[in-house]
């Protein structure tokens, strides 16, 4: 049986006259018209010479156009390597180079930039409206292609991280990687053919690409795609919509709305939030505007999802849910791999159909993160709480050792974000001639008044005393990356030299 992951979204039993996808201009694509257009776009893609393992580099705006691609790929059974529109000609060499696709498309405006640094790779066009080089070629295409026959293991894409620690890396994600884990959230978050998802998110990450898309499409569901996230394009489709997956960033922006009622959201069922911390507060304020309770969830690009807020049942502020089905959870001893207590804070490893099947060309660094028994190290630090649901206190690459101290960056945030005046907060280790690394809070306050002297005196008694920041700095905001994420990389290195 063919394990194809397009085959297994398309499956024969699929009505080809739904809507998969709803445009910005109001016009609808069914499933049948993606059938016929990822036909066309495969036979194009042979066409220029891909063959089934290649790596297809995908650098365009998002369209409709760009996730039948993705799709195509899929079909042709090539390895669909999808990559940040920010990233610039010098930073895609590195990704062309490392990856060695056979194909790449990009805007039409970086062709030529693209081909002196294609070293061999043929190229192709695709813009933010679909149209291109590709797209001719797949006008002329006919539509009928035998999707080639793909094994559970055989690799359906390589997703870069975000890099928000480092250098991107470029994980390697399996057709049973990616089906086996939608399907895990299909019926988790009890998606139905009924559906129509709010699509406001990227489609090189994860989060919008994989989660999104494949939950939706295993449904039969619809997609409403837009561009981007607009705040105003968000609610003007609420009415029309049942579910959105967002970042936390959609939800404070929304928060800031005022049209965003309990009204408008009467037809929604579902608010999903993940791929960073989404604040207690920010769950608080949503509820009681709209009287939905944000499902948070925790997942990862080498991982797919592997934690979830229940659908029924209580949806607890501040932590990530429970293992999904099929998903093994530990908490270790980051160290020694040891499992540790409930309650315990430590290194969160996973195992399950989802996890990815290593790091492209980086054997070692593969081999150095996950366990003998199978579990990958995810790099995140949580800990398991009475009621079984998983928290996460921040990454271990951004943990503060004071003094000889754990001191874990969540925790001092968290009470920092809780003074009144403050809309939030990130807290980090910089170098300390005395304590190796200093405790160092940056604070994005609305009161202006507030100072630094403020903060420690509302601090002191609440944390001890090697957990009190050494400095509390003030900033507009806090630099975040496409995904919103926090850039903690950055605050390290502009104060870096604060205790010298
Ligand atoms: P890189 O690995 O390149 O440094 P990255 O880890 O940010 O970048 P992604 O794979 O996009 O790249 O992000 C996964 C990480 O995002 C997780 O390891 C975790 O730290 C964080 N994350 C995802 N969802 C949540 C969540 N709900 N709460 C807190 N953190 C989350
Ligand atoms: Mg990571």
């Amino acid at each position: 049986m063919n394990r194809n992951l397009f085959d297994r979204l398309f499956a024969s039993g699929l009505d080809l006259e739904r809507v998969a996808i709803r445009h910005p201009d109001g016009s609808v694509s069914a499933y049948g018209d993606l059938t016929a257009r990822s036909g066309q776009l495969a036979n194009a893609l042979v066409s220029l010479g891909v063959r089934p393992g290649d790596r297809v580099a995908v650098q365009v705006e998002k369209s409709a156009e760009a996730l039948t691609l993705y799709l195509a790929c899929l079909r042709a059974g090539a390895i669909y390597l999808p990559l940040n529109t920010g990233y610039t000609l010098a930073e895609l060499s590195y990704f062309i180079g490392d990856a060695e696709p056979a194909l790449v498309v990009c805007d039409p405006a970086r062709e030529a930039g693209v081909q002196e640094i294609a070293r061999g790779a043929r190229t192709a066009t695709l813009d933010s409206h679909g149209k291109g080089s590709l797209g001719a070629a797949a006008d002329a295409q006919p539509t009928d292609f035998a999707t080639v026959a793909r094994g559970d293991d055989d690799l359906a894409a390589i997703l870069y991280t975000s890099g928000t620690t480092g250098r991107s890396k470029g994980a390697m994600l399996s057709h049973d990687n990616l089906a086996s884990n939608s399907l895990t959230l299909r019926d988790y978050w009890r998606f139905t053919a009924d559906d129509a998802l709010i699509h406001a998110l990227p489609i090189y990450h994860t989060h919008g690409l994989f989660v999104a898309t494949n939950v939706t499409f295993f449904a039969g569901g619809s997609l409403i795609l837009m561009p981007k996230f607009d705040a105003d394009a968000v609610i003007d489709a609420m009415p029309q919509a049942t579910a959105m997956m967002g970042v936390p960033t959609f939800y404070t922006r929304l928060l800031q709305h005022p049209g965003l009622t309990r009204e408008l959201t009467a037809n929604m069922r579902l608010f999903v939030s993940g791929s960073a911390p989404l604040l207690a507060e920010t769950h608080t304020e949503w509820r009681a505007r709209t009287g939905h309770a944000i499902l948070e969830r925790y997942g990862m690009t080498e991982t797919n999802m592997n934690t979830s807020n229940p659908y029924e049942g209580p949806r607890i502020a501040g932590t990530v849910g429970l293992p999904l089905p099929g998903v093994a959870l530990r908490i270790v001893d980051p160290e020694s791999g040891a499992p540790l207590a409930n309650g315990d804070i430590g290194m969160i490893e996973v195992k399950g159909p989802n996890v990815f099947k290593g790091y492209w060309r980086m054997p070692e660094k593969t081999a150095a993160e996950f366990r003998p028994d199978g579990f990958f190290i995810t790099g995140d630090l949580g800990r398991i709480d009475e009621h079984g649901y998983v928290q996460i206190v921040g990454r271990g690459k951004d943990l503060i050792i004071s003094g000889g101290f754990n001191v874990y960056p969540k925790e001092v945030e968290s009470e920092i974000d809780a003074l009144d005046g403050v809309i939030e907060s990130a807290v980090i280790g910089a170098p300390h001639p005395d304590f190796g690394e200093g405790v160092t809070a940056v604070v994005v306050a609305s009161d202006r008044a507030l100072d630094e002297a403020r903060v420690l005196k509302a601090l002191d008694g609440r944390l001890a005393k090697f957990k009190l920041p050494k400095r509390v700095l003030f900033a507009d905001e806090l630099p975040r990356n496409s995904m919103g994420k926090v850039q903690k990389n950055l605050l390290r290195d502009a104060h870096r030299d604060l205790y010298a």
